[in-house]
């Protein structure tokens, strides 16, 4: 086995969990967001574009070797079941990048996620460089997708953004997290609803995908309607392809957690943070994006579909949560999060409800803090 390997950041957007993982720039060249403990304490850096290329390489003579394996195990050549269960369990002990790789071509070769938090803050020029590699190396990818932010793309033409597409950028992740100016200056954001909505256009205009983070609960008691109002405003001015939306949880690692000690800020309650959701989407016009709930945070993950037209089905299902009595509530929940629930139907189910119905008796009289505490830390471990 060859010690071949090539470098990977921490995170991607839950959309990409079969995507192979290519780091561009080391963490974040901002890093200043109150509610974002992701790359604290890390160095941002630049990757040159030799380095990236090196991985590129080495992500292609990885999967020459699997190949190679594959062969030698009788498999044809091909990355099957087999071959990765044996390299996910082989006493050899395979390396993770070998791991990634055969679960990467497993699962079809064909999406690239570029890390860490803002990739394009490299030149445009060295991105379209990598591009142009990487899928001269793979020509199976099809889908190369990146985070980048408002600020950055705010500074880049059109026509830059027009030749990352050409290259093959097909997506962009960008964290909008809320349209109202107040609370982007209290979470220290570092863009204006303005450039938000300049970059939103302008990656619209240059033919990439869009996709637009919004954190759910963001607001807090103070600010929450006028975050739920002016974020549907801007994005109903950008029209992005997804609006993805991702429930606030607070651990003390973060620098919102200090404000929320200092009594500034006061975090929603579950319900609080569903009647926002619906005065987001009830504020979302003319636009047709679609509406994701994909992040495990979620309260309600079946809160999903097309704009106009999915609207209020999406508003019926928030409905239906809020109808529900306060002990209903609480046993969605604590079974959501607990993952035994994933959808409201499934409270329908008696021996689900009937099981999560015993564990709320059982915290109740056992765990100090109750349900609440439960849910923080179960939702804290998602993160
Ligand atoms: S820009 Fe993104 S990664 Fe950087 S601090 Fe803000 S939320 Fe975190």
């Amino acid at each position: 086995m060859t010690d071949l390997h090539f470098e990977q950041g921490p995170i991607r957007p839950p959309s990409e969990a079969q995507s192979l993982l290519l780091r561009l720039t080391r963490n974040c060249p901002w890093n200043r967001c109150e509610f974002c403990h992701t790359y604290k304490d890390q160095t941002f850096s630049l990757r040159t574009v030799e380095e990236v290329k090196k991985d590129i390489d080495a992500v292609s003579e990885i999967a020459k070797e699997l190949k190679a394996l594959s062969w030698r195990l009788g498999e044809g050549g091909e990355i099957t079941a087999n071959l990765v269960r044996f390299v996910l369990e082989s006493p050899e002990g395979y390396s993770d990048a070998f791991r990634n790789i055969a679960l990467w071509i497993y699962s079809g070769g064909k999406n690239v996620f570029l890390q860490d938090a803002n990739s394009l803050v490299l030149k445009t020029d060295h991105v379209v460089d990598v591009l142009t590699t990487l899928r001269e190396k793979f020509p199976s990818v099809e889908r190369i997708t990146t985070y980048a932010r408002s600020k950055t793309i705010s500074k880049k033409s059109v026509d830059e953004l027009r030749s990352l597409h050409r290259a093959g950028l097909s997506r962009i992740h960008m964290g909008l997290e809320t349209g109202y100016d107040p609370l982007l200056e209290v979470i220290q954001k570092g863009v204006t609803a303005e450039e938000h909505v300049i970059a939103g256009r302008r990656v619209k205009d240059s033919g990439i995908s869009l996709s637009e983070y919004v954190v759910l609960g963001l607001g807090g008691k103070k600010m929450w309607c006028e975050h739920a109002v002016e974020t549907a405003k801007v994005l109903s001015q950008i029209n992005p392809d997804f609006i993805r939306v991702r429930t606030l949880k607070v651990l003390k690692t973060m620098p919102l957690y200090e404000r929320i000690a200092r009594k500034e800020f006061i975090l929603l309650s579950d319900k609080e943070v569903v009647v926002e959701e619906k005065l987001l989407i009830e504020h979302l016009k003319g636009i047709s994006s679609r509406f994701v709930s994909d992040h495990i945070l979620n309260l309600l993950e079946e809160v999903e579909g097309k704009l106009p037209e999915g609207k209020e089905k999406m508003l019926a299902v928030i409905d239906q949560y809020l109808a529900l009595s306060e002990e209903e509530k609480e046993n969605f929940r604590l079974g959501r999060r607990a993952g035994i629930y994933r959808f409201l139907s499934h409270l329908q189910n008696p021996e689900l409800h009937n099981e999560v119905e015993k564990a709320i008796k059982r915290i109740k009289e056992e765990t100090p803090g109750g349900i609440e505490t439960v849910i923080s830390e179960l939702m804290s471990s998602f993160i």
